[in-house]
């Protein structure tokens, strides 16, 4: 059913508390923790608790929680102390999406270029 938690799912394992991670903030409804492989000094991913594959389903299912997403990112922000930063929904194998539980990643620390690779 849309929403429950999935068994074989990497990000359902870190919510349960069944896989560690480093989390940063939480929330009722989202985690934030950061990413293992970070492509910035600052690189954390905010995920909702529900399961949904991708950030457009979760919108189409439960816009209230993907707004907490977003929001949840600006905290991130503010948390560590980011004047710039970069909010990212990999969406689709050929976009860079290997995990199939909708996540923010949010980077920052760095200088960016447009358009992203
Ligand atoms: P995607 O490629 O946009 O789906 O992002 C998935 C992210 O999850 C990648 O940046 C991975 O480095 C990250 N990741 C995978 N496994 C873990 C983990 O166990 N802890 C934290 N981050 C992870």
């Amino acid at each position: 059913m849309a929403g429950e938690p999935q068994d074989d799912c990497l990000f359902c394992k870190i919510v349960g508390g069944h896989i560690p991670a480093t989390i940063v903030r939480e929330t009722e409804t989202t985690v934030a923790f950061r990413d293992i492989n970070p492509q910035a000094p600052t690189h954390i991913l905010v995920i909702p608790k529900v399961h949904h594959p991708d950030a457009a389903s979760l919108a189409a299912a439960e816009p209230g929680i993907a707004a907490d997403i977003l929001r949840e990112a600006g905290q991130v922000a503010e948390g560590e102390k980011l004047d710039s930063y970069r909010i990212v929904f990999n969406t689709g194998t050929g976009a860079g999406q290997t995990v199939w539980h909708a996540h923010a990643h949010v980077l920052g620390g760095r200088g960016m270029e447009w358009p992203p690779g």
